[in-house]
């Protein structure tokens, strides 16, 4: 694939929920293979804007254009365009009363109507390949945090999607469990996944993104290489945002 191919584009994205806008005319390019790390202020929108890419949050003007297809027009398939932008939460959402398995061929047996033996096969192939495939008749309620993330990236996975976004998958884990999740992601981004990453661990966006774009007041301030923005941001806010990070992380120890 082309580091050209442009894979999902939004366009000029307005979105409010009643007064005012949360995004004010958003507009990015994601290329296939292209890994970009989405941050901004608490409450700037980084999480709105991922789930308007997906169908989860309506927006009031501006295109999203999926594969050369805008699919803000007219009537669209969410569920069938969510098959292609697979999304992880940082609350992970599995079934309580589903084990880890069951879980996971959920989707692509019954959305997908895929054949569940391959699937599962599948499914314990992925499994592996994050260390969790012990797990695999286990409830959810059995697994450790990062572990629950782990498998709610598998089952992201399986579906084969084009795209994945990640909404602070570690914001809600121990520390010593953030690192395990992460090491997954940077091994999808250097097996080419394309991938829309919402994070406020600063070392890993450096680490995994081809591109930062810091987005606040509804808007894009800045999207540059990840040397230039942490070296020699452009803009005060972005300075300001990367300063308040510094300082809220010394004042903690
Ligand atoms: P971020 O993920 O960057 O922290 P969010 O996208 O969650 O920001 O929120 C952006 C703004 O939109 C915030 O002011 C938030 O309070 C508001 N907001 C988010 N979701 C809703 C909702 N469902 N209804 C009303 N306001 C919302
Ligand atoms: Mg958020």
């Amino acid at each position: 694939m082309s580091e050209q191919t442009v894979l999902l584009e939004a366009k000029d994205i307005v979105k409010d929920y009643g007064e005012g806008h949360v995004l004010d005319g958003i507009s990015l390019k994601i290329h296939a293979g292209e890994v970009i790390v989405l941050i901004g202020p608490s409450g700037c929108g980084k999480s709105t804007f991922l789930r308007c890419m997906n169908g989860l949050e309506q927006i009031q003007s501006g295109q999203i254009i999926l594969d050369g297809e805008a699919i803000t027009e007219g009537k669209t398939d969410w569920p069938k365009v969510r098959q292609k932008i697979g999304m992880v939460f940082q609350s992970y959402d599995l079934f309580p009363h589903m084990s880890v398995i069951d879980n996971i061929i959920l989707g692509p047996v019954k959305v997908q109507g895929r054949d569940k033996r391959e699937v599962t096969a599948e499914a314990e192939k992925l499994l592996a390949r994050v260390g969790l495939i012990d797990k695999k008749d286990a409830f959810p309620r059995q697994l450790s945090g990062g572990q629950k993330q782990r498998v709610a990236i598998v089952r992201a996975l399986i579906l084969k999607p084009e795209i994945l976004l990640f909404d602070e998958v570690t914001a809600a884990l121990d520390p010593e469990m953030v690192r395990e999740v992460l090491d997954v992601i940077l091994e999808l981004a250097s097996e080419g996944y394309t991938m829309l990453i919402v994070t406020h661990e600063m070392q890993f966006a450096k680490a995994v993104a081809d591109r930062i774009v810091f987005i606040d007041g509804g808007k894009v301030v800045e999207s540059d290489t990840p040397e230039n923005f942490f070296n020699q941001p452009k803009t005060d806010r972005a300075r300001r945002f990367l300063n308040t990070f510094i300082y809220a992380k010394d004042t903690k120890k």
